[in-house]
C-alpha cells in the first residue's frame, strides 16, 4: 500500500481521499478548511499542518483544488509541494484549471525531476463518493502508468488524453459541448411547449430522432421525461450554473489562446453569465431552460 498525501478535501476531494483509504493507503491530508481535515481524519487519514507537509515521504500527491491560482500556489511557491516532494514522488492534480497554468505546474515539476499529471474529472459529487468519475489525464506515457492505479480507485473510465495539459483541454472541450447542448435542448423544448407539443411526446420523437443528446436523455432541463434530473425537484443542482460558468470560461480563455472560433461557446458563457447574475449561480446548469422560457 501507498503512502498518499492529499490536498484540497471539499466536496470532491473529500469523498475521494475516502476511497483511498477504504482501499488501504495510507493518507496524510491537508485542507484550509479544518472541518474538511477532521472529517478525514475520522476516516482515517493524518492531519497535517501544511501543503508541504502532505507532499512529504509520500509515493503519490493529489490535489483537488478551486482554481489555477490554488495549483500554481500549491504546488510552485516556495515551501510548496515541488519543492517539499521526494524525488520519484508522483503528483496528481485532479482540479479543474486554465490550460496554461496545468502546464506550467507540470513543467516547473518535470524541472526538478517529478513525473506529474493534470487528470481532471467529470462525474460530479455522486462519482466521487461512488468511485466511478470519469478521468481526462495529461501527461508522458509513464506517469500516466503509474497514475492509474490510483485514479482507478477513485473512478470508473480513465482516459489517455496525451501531453500535459491535455486532461483539461478535454474537459473544457466537453464542458463547453455540455453548455451549448442543454441551452439548444432547452430552446427546442420551450419552441415545442410554446407551439403546443408536451414535452413528453417531444422528448419520445426527439430522443429518438437527430436532436438525441446527453442533456435531453440523461438530464432533460423539462420536467416530467427523465425521472431522475433535476428538472423534477425544482432545479437543485446537481452541477450549478457556477459550476458550468466556470468551465465555459475556461473554455473562452483556452480559446483565445491559440484564436480558435467558439461563438456557441462564447454565447453560452454570456446566458450563463446572466443566470448567475440574476443571483442564480446555485441553481442545477439545466434551470437556464427557465431564463429562456422567461420565467427567472
Ligand atoms: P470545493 O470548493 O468544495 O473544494 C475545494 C477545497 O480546496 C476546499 O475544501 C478548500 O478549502 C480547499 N483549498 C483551497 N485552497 C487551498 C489551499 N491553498 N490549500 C489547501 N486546500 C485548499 O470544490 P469541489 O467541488 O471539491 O471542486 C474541486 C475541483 O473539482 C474544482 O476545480 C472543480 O471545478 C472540480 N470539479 C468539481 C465538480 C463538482 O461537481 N463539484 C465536478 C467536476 C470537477
Amino acid at each position: 500500500m501507498a503512502k498518499v498525501g492529499f490536498i484540497g478535501l471539499g466536496n470532491m476531494g473529500g469523498h475521494m481521499a475516502h476511497n483511498l483509504i477504504k482501499a488501504g493507503h495510507e493518507l496524510k491530508v491537508f485542507d484550509l478548511m479544518e472541518a474538511a481535515v477532521s472529517l478525514a481524519v475520522e476516516r482515517g487519514a493524518t492531519a497535517c499542518a501544511s501543503a508541504s507537509e502532505a507532499a512529504s515521504d509520500v509515493d503519490v500527491v493529489v490535489s483537488m483544488l478551486p482554481a489555477g491560482k490554488h495549483v500554481r500556489g500549491v504546488y510552485a511557491d516556495a515551501s510548496g509541494v515541488i519543492d517539499s516532494a521526494a524525488p520519484g514522488t508522483l503528483l496528481i492534480d485532479s482540479s479543474t484549471i486554465d490550460v496554461p497554468s496545468a502546464r506550467d505546474v507540470i513543467a516547473a515539476a518535470a524541472e526538478k525531476g517529478l513525473e506529474m499529471v493534470d487528470a481532471p474529472v467529470s462525474g460530479g459529487v455522486g462519482g466521487a463518493e461512488a468511485g466511478t468519475l470519469t478521468f481526462m489525464v495529461g501527461g508522458t506515457d509513464e506517469a500516466f502508468a503509474k497514475a492509474k492505479p490510483f485514479l482507478d480507485i477513485m473512478g470508473k473510465n480513465i482516459f489517455h488524453a496525451g501531453a500535459a495539459g491535455n486532461g483539461q483541454v478535454a474537459k473544457v472541450a466537453n464542458n463547453m459541448l455540455l453548455g451549448i447542448c442543454m441551452i439548444g435542448t432547452s430552446e427546442a423544448f420551450n419552441l415545442a411547449k410554446t407551439l403546443g407539443l408536451d414535452a413528453q411526446t417531444f422528448f419520445d420523437i426527439s430522443s429518438t430522432a437527430s436532436g438525441q443528446n446527453w442533456s435531453m436523455t440523461s438530464y432533460c432541463p423539462a420536467p416530467g421525461p427523465v425521472p431522475t434530473s433535476p428538472a423534477n425537484n425544482d432545479y437543485q443542482a446537481g452541477f450549478a450554473v457556477d459550476m458550468m460558468l466556470k468551465d465555459l470560461r475556461l473554455a473562452k480563455e483556452a480559446a483565445e489562446t491559440v484564436a480558435a472560433q467558439t461563438p456557441l461557446g462564447q454565447h453560452s458563457e454570456e446566458l450563463y453569465t446572466k443566470l448567475s447574475e440574476a443571483g442564480h449561480g446555485g441553481l442545477d446548469f439545466s434551470g437556464v431552460i427557465k431564463m429562456l422560457a422567461g420565467d427567472l
